[in-house]
């Protein structure tokens, strides 16, 4: 059997790896910061014996040795998937609330692997477009070759604390990689913002996570007044990102590689026209329909190429990202 540590089980993304890893065969022990949470998740997987899933506590991935006893698990670890890291725009101390746990939990993770896990063969980052992105300056088309070029000091701008942190947190990754030489290799999965269905047993009508909200809150009529900026035009499905993680272990020459996982380009206004067509009972709730698209005629492309090939990702459409989540927040209650 392959055994896999996922850390931040209780997170968005990771429920939808979990999925993945069962249906796959994998056994899975998850990281979460309390039982409450690791508790939900085997009740949300009922038929699933405890050999198959399972759960530890690792309360804050900043302390120091907080993955030591983790790591440590009989039978031994095959590979690990790190997704955790706070994803959220609530910054009051940019260095305690995301840097630390951003930088210090993936160097953490790779250390106590290193030490204490010597079976595993390969560690997949879950790394973001984030550390992709120019903001200053974009790219004509992105790729995995770009960098995030923010400095530390520009890390203590709220606006940019959580880019930063995924920036120096992979480029910490690779750092260690280079100069402590350990047994495995990594790989990182790079995603811009990620759509696609909320997980009922973590999600409510007051925590939805945070990359869904835009579509939540479209649903909830709180932009009945009118479209928010898009921000970065790029997007991804939920769905194609678990597999991507699953595929990096896989697949033997994802190591050593970065893998831009992003689906195509979309504005606000398109996530509102889809939930229009797809959901016309709420039309009522959503931004004016004659409300116009804010993506530039000369926005920037993406190459995507690398996750096609290596990995074999065939992406899923806005319209069924989008549609999907729509009816998972009606489900929860939103
Ligand atoms: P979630 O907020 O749903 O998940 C984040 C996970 O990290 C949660 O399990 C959370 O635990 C855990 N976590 C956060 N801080 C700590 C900490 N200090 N100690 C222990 N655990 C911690 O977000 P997503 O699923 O969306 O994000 C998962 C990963 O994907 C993150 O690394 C994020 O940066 C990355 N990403 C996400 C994108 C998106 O659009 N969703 C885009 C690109 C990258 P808890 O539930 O207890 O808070």
């Amino acid at each position: 059997m392959v055994k896999v540590l996922l850390t931040g089980g209780s997170g968005f993304i990771a429920a939808h790896i979990i999925d993945i890893l069962l249906e796959r065969g994998y056994d899975t022990v998850v990281t979460v910061r309390s039982e409450e949470k690791g508790q939900k998740i085997l009740k949300a997987h009922p038929n699933t014996p405890k050999e198959k899933l399972w759960y530890v506590i690792v309360k804050d991935v900043a302390e120091e040795g907080a993955f030591d006893e983790a790591i440590k698990s009989n039978p031994p670890f095959d590979y690990v998937l790190h997704t955790a890291s706070p994803f959220h725009y609530n910054v009051s101390d940019p260095v305690k609330d995301f840097l630390d746990p951003a930088i210090k939990g993936t160097t953490g993770i790779l250390k106590a692997i290193k030490a204490h896990a010597p079976t595993v063969k390969r560690v997949v980052v879950t790394s973001s477009f984030a550390a992709i992105v120019n903001v200053k300056q974009h790219a004509k088309v992105y790729s995995e070759k770009a960098w995030n070029p923010v400095t530390w000091e520009e890390a203590m701008d709220p606006a940019q604390t959580y880019r930063a942190s995924k920036t120096f947190a992979e480029k910490a990754a690779w750092d260690f990689i280079e100069s402590e030489k350990p047994n495995f290799d990594i790989a990182t999965i790079n995603p811009p913002l990620v759509l696609g269905p909320v997980v009922p047993y973590l999600n409510s009508l007051d925590a939805v996570n945070t990359s869904n909200s835009r579509v939540s809150n479209m649903v909830q009529g709180n932009n009945k007044d009118g479209l928010l900026p898009t921000g970065t035009f790029l997007w991804v499905d939920v769905h194609d990102v678990a597999f991507a993680h699953v595929r990096a272990i896989e697949v033997p020459e994802a190591g050593g590689n970065r893998f831009f996982l992003v689906a195509g380009l979309y504005s606000n206004k398109d996530i509102a026209d889809i939930i229009r067509e797809t959901y016309p009972q709420l039309e009522d709730k959503l931004p004016p329909k004659d409300s116009s698209s804010d993506m530039p005629a000369d926005v920037y492309g993406f190459d995507n190429k690398k996750s096609i090939e290596v990995l074999g990702i065939k992406y899923r459409s806005l319209r069924e990202s989008v549609s999907d989540t729509v009816k998972s927040l009606l489900e929860v209650g939103v």
